[in-house]
């Protein structure tokens, strides 16, 4: 039987308590203690006990993110960033260029007088201190238990959860990473374009100092990152033609990073050693609709992004900022908990970062992934040309501090 709008267990219900889930409910920190909302978090994923090393769910695992500096900002804005620059490396420079071509384009954090362009942080950490920060909030947490089935009902959603509890929610908010048939059982389709490529993720050493030099680099074989990491360090995002990944994952180290230097080059100097390696099949999904009545999708459940242009999570923290702040003018204004009015409010102030973060990172890829006879001589003019001015590169850069256009 349905619930009545009014019976609502809760006022918020987030689904998912990754990067995404676990900044949102940081985010509604004011809010929880001004309106006393009832807020609470499910996540599937066990917590393992606190270390700097926890490898432990889906969105805190062995990745380290390229944070923008508005996220940072964002962060500071939740009282996380103290805590998360503890094990953050600063980025002064973006590298950009093609294996095998002439034409490189530099960005520095010195021509657009900012200490640092953005920060790399271990996810495993972010993890850590957002759930501290969470542990200290009066909001409610189902872990480990899994969103089972979810049902609109008049006033909001009813969940059913693992651990046999069903809750009720004004508005609930799909944190889930969008692989958990949650969007599908709501009947919202996704628009997919796998890019049959994976991305191969290690830890490597270097012999050189990095310098806080973050590098892009477009073979033949798909684009490379290099983020730089505390001491010699530095992580390596390395996609790969879906399947070819496989060959290099079950190399031995010293094969591996025979291969590595030869894709390359020596640019960042002589690369020493490689931790673990793991690997993520790559596509891009976009979900067909952001909010409904009672229902926000927000972090990868909305927008599976290319990683390689570092812009999946900073976009998603946009959205968290952004609806937490259309809510607060919402309830300042007496509106009601997932009223379409303030979720549509909310998806209207999303769409056009949405779409052009997305339209950027695609086609960052597909600029640099096609193999038509002219277009390295094309790309190797616009990465020169981005080197000297032009709308491009200004986009590169205010792209890469996550900030809007
Ligand atoms: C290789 C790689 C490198 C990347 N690098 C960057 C970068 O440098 N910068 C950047 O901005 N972005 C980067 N991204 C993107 C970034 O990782 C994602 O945007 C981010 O992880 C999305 O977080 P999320 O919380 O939305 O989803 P997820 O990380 O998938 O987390 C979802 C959470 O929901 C839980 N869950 C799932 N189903 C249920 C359920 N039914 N019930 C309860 N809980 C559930 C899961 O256990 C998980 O904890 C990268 C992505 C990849 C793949």
């Amino acid at each position: 039987m349905d619930t009545p709008a009014h019976t609502a267990t809760h006022d918020i219900v987030i689904v998912g308590g990754g990067l995404v889930g676990a900044s949102l409910g940081c985010a509604l920190a004011p809010l929880i203690e001004r309106y006393a909302l009832k807020v609470a978090i499910i996540e599937a994923a066990p917590l393992p006990a606190p270390s700097p090393q926890a490898e432990w769910q889906p969105s805190f695992d062995a990745r380290a993110s390229a944070i923008a500096a508005g996220s940072a900002e964002r962060f500071r804005r939740l009282g996380v960033w103290q805590a998360m620059r503890r094990e953050a490396s600063p980025i002064k420079r973006i590298h950009i260029s093609e294996r095998g071509r002439f034409g490189a384009t530099r960005l520095s954090a010195d021509e657009v007088n900012v200490e640092a362009l953005g920060h790399v942080i271990p996810n495993a950490w972010m993890g850590q201190v957002l759930h501290q920060r969470l542990a200290a909030l009066d909001l409610e947490w189902h872990c480990p238990a899994k969103v089972e089935r979810i049902a609109p009902q008049p006033g909001g959603h009813r969940l059913e959860l693992s651990d046999g509890s069903t809750l009720s929610a004004a508005l609930t908010v799909l944190a889930d990473g969008g692989r958990s048939g949650l969007k599908e059982q709501l009947g919202i389709d996704s628009h997919q374009a796998a890019y049959a490529q994976t991305a191969l993720i290690a830890n490597v050493g270097v012999s050189e100092p990095h310098r806080g030099v973050a590098y892009e680099r477009f073979t033949a074989e798909g684009p490379m990152a290099l983020l730089p990491l505390p001491g010699n360090a530095m992580e390596l995002v390395w996609t790969h033609p879906a399947g070819e990944e496989k060959a290099r994952m079950a190399m031995g180290d010293g094969d591996f990073l025979t291969a590595l230097q030869q894709a390359f080059g020596d640019r960042a100097g002589r690369f020493t050693r490689v931790g673990k390696r793991y690997a993520y099949p790559l596509s891009l999904v976009t979900a067909q609709e952001a909010v409904r009545p009672g229902l926000a999708v927000l972090g990868n459940a909305a927008h599976a992004l290319h990683p390689v242009a570092g812009q999946g999570f900073n976009l998603a923290l946009r959205g968290v900022t952004d609806l937490v702040e259309t809510l607060e003018d919402s309830l300042a204004a007496g509106g009601a908990m997932g009223d379409m009015a303030t979720l549509g409010a909310f998806d209207q102030r999303r769409a056009r970062d949405r779409r052009g973060v997305v339209r950027f990172s695609d086609g960052l890829i597909r600029l640099f992934g096609t193999t038509l006879p002219l277009l390295p001589q094309a790309r190797a003019a616009g990465l020169v040309g981005l080197n000297l001015a032009g709308p491009l590169r200004r986009d590169v850069i205010r792209r890469a501090m996550g900030l809007e256009r």
